[in-house]
């Protein structure tokens, strides 16, 4: 059973934490809220009084915070982690934080001689209280092979993403297209609700097209993943379609802001000449243009 040290344990920490505790692992705990740490203190984990003193004698000293600026004053601030932790140890940084940060706090602990991971955490508080989270994990293979057994205990499914770094900047593009099309669907079923459609019949529809089934299980598997440009279904054609679903949008006073904007990229990629592209590769190749990327 591993020593195991622990900063963070709000919504995620907690059950995160709870976790390896009950696994058997030897649990040293450490949040800012004193109250925080009763939980897992009931559950056999010993309270410690800073990040550096939850990092002592760990071998292995996992984060769960908001941001990256509180990860990098819990890891370098005064009583961090960075003055608590052993060379043998290895860091594991499980927030939400951009890739930049996570590299920096890297190289940081390296110059200590430290090795980090970066795993965050796919799904939400729900799975990780009963251990299926998806980590996504950057950095050493050597390292990830090392966390993996305590990984796998808190989720069901780990997925390497390349150096450090690579996992925050896939938990974000993942995050970017969960929130934007959480966003999108919202403003359909307000449009929906507007135009008195039956929502049972909305759903119904929905759930049996791209729209509900996801383009990435649906559209693109045969075309934009295969850079290939033939047409399905028509750049002009999905340019047309949001136009009159943005025209039904105005004449009920609904926004459709995610869909306004999208316009002006459909409306780009007919004046760069792929109107007759596929809509999935015509997109993609579009924005990648836009992008300074290889067409
Ligand atoms: P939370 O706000 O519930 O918990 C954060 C905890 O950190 C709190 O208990 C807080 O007291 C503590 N804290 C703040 N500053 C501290 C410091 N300097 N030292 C020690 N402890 C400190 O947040 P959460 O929902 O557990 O999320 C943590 C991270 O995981 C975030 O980056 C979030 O984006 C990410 N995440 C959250 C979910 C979710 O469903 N909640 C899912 C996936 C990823």
């Amino acid at each position: 059973m591993a020593k195991v040290g622990f900063v963070g344990l709000g919504q995620m920490g907690t059950p995160m934490s709870r976790n390896l505790a009950r696994a058997g692992h030897q649990l040293s705990v450490f949040d800012l809220a004193a109250d925080a740490m009763d939980a897992l203190v009931a559950e056999g984990a010993e309270r410690r009084a800073s990040p550096a003193d939850a990092a002592r004698d760990a071998e292995f000293v996992f984060t769960m915070l908001p941001v990256g600026l509180i990860v990098e004053q819990a890891v370098f601030g005064d009583d961090g982690i960075a003055e608590g932790i052993s060379a043998e140890a290895l860091y594991i940084d499980m927030s939400t934080i951009l890739p930049q940060e996570t590299i920096a706090i890297g190289a940081r602990l390296a110059e200590q001689g430290i090795p980090m991971i970066d795993a965050p955490v796919g799904r939400t508080s729900a799975q990780a209280d009963t251990g299926t989270v998806v980590f996504m994990v950057g950095g050493d293979d050597k390292d990830i092979d090392r966390a993996r057994p305590l990984l796998e205990i808190m989720g069901e499914m780990t997925i390497k993403c390349g150096p450090l770094g690579s996992a925050a900047a896939v938990k974000l593009v993942n995050n970017y297209i969960t929130t934007v099309s959480n966003l999108t669907l919202a403003e359909g079923f307000a449009l929906a609700q507007a135009a008195g459609v039956n929502l049972d019949a909305l759903v119904e529809v929905i759930s049996n097209t791209p729209a509900g089934r996801g383009h990435l299980q649906t559209t693109w598997p045969d075309k934009a993943l295969k850079d290939d440009p033939s047409p399905a279904f028509m750049v002009d054609l999905a340019h047309k379609d949001l136009g009159l679903a943005l025209e039904m949008a105005a004449s009920l006073n609904v926004p459709a802001a995610t869909g306004a904007a999208g316009r002006q990229i459909y409306s780009l990629a007919r004046s760069q000449g792929r109107g007759g592209d596929d809509w999935t590769t015509g997109i993609l190749r579009t924005l990648r243009a836009l992008s300074g990327l290889n067409d």
